[in-house]
C-alpha cells in the first residue's frame, strides 16, 4: 500500500460535490443512521458495488469486504484498504504492515483483534487491486461514499481515532499532506493520531523522520494505552 496513492482522496464534506457521490447508488437511499451495526456490518459484507472496477484489474478478483467493528469499540484504527494477504485471509492488518502498526501502537495481536474494543474500518473495505507495477490501486472513492460516515455513526463509544495513510488522513481533517498532518500530530492528540502507512514503502520516509519514533510513538503507546485500560 503506498500513502502517497491517496493523495486525490476526496475529504469528508466534498463527497457532496463529487461525481462519485452522486454515482452511488446505495447513496441515494440510505439506511437510518439508526441501523444496528450488526446490521450495518452484514450490509457491508453482502456489497459489491465495485465488482465490475476490480473484475477489470489485473488479478480479476471479485469484492471481499473485509469489516471489522462491534458498537462497543472505543479504539478506531481508520486505514487505506486490504491488500492481497488481506484479501485471502479475510482479516485486517495480516500482513507485516499490521506487524509494524501493533509495534507502533504497542498492542498485542490480542488486544489488536479484540473486535469489542478495536474497529479497524478502512477507506475501502475490499482490496483494490494491483497496478501495472504490482503496487495496490488507491481504495475506491465510492467505499467511503457509501459507507464511511454509516459506520462511524454506530461506533458512539470511540476516544481514540488512529488515521493509517493519506486516505483517512483526508477523509477525516481534509487537505494536507502526510508529512505534514503526521508532524502536527499534537493538534489532534491525544483523541486523534494521524500515522504514516506502515509499510514498508516507507521504511525511507521512517528513516528521514527520526522524530516519528522519539516523540510521537511513545505519545500514540501512552494514549492507546489509557483508552485500552480506562473503566
Ligand atoms: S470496496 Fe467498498 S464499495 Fe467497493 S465492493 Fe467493497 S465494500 Fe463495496
Amino acid at each position: 500500500m503506498r500513502q502517497d496513492s491517496a493523495h486525490d482522496f476526496p475529504a469528508r464534506d466534498e463527497w457532496r460535490k463529487s461525481g462519485s457521490y452522486e454515482d452511488c447508488r446505495l447513496f441515494t437511499n440510505p439506511p437510518e443512521n439508526t441501523v444496528a451495526a450488526d446490521d450495518l456490518a452484514q450490509m457491508i459484507r453482502g456489497c459489491r458495488l465495485c465488482a465490475d472496477r476490480f473484475a477489470a484489474t489485473a488479478t480479476a478478483h471479485a469484492p471481499r469486504p473485509v469489516v471489522w467493528f462491534r458498537p462497543s469499540a472505543r479504539l478506531l484504527i481508520s486505514g487505506q484498504a486490504p491488500g492481497t494477504r488481506v484479501h485471502a485471509s479475510g482479516r485486517p492488518f495480516t500482513d507485516q504492515s499490521g506487524d509494524r502498526l501493533r509495534d507502533w501502537l504497542g498492542m498485542t495481536e490480542t488486544e489488536f483483534y479484540d473486535r469489542n474494543r478495536v474497529a479497524i474500518v478502512p477507506m475501502a473495505f475490499c482490496f483494490p487491486g494491483l497496478d501495472a507495477k504490482g503496487a495496490d490501486l488507491p481504495p475506491p472513492p465510492v467505499c467511503a461514499a457509501t459507507w464511511a460516515a454509516q459506520v462511524r455513526a454506530v461506533l458512539p463509544q470511540v476516544r481514540l481515532t488512529v488515521l493509517v495513510g493519506g486516505a483517512a488522513q483526508r477523509w477525516h481533517l481534509g487537505a494536507g499532506s502526510v508529512t505534514g498532518r503526521v508532524a502536527a500530530w499534537r493538534d489532534h492528540a491525544p483523541r486523534v493520531f494521524p500515522l504514516p502507512h506502515p509499510s514498508w514503502r516507507n521504511n525511507a520516509w521512517l528513516a528521514r523522520n527520526p522524530w516519528f519514533a522519539a516523540d510521537l510513538l511513545p505519545d500514540l503507546r501512552a494514549a492507546v494505552r489509557a483508552v485500552l485500560e480506562a473503566p
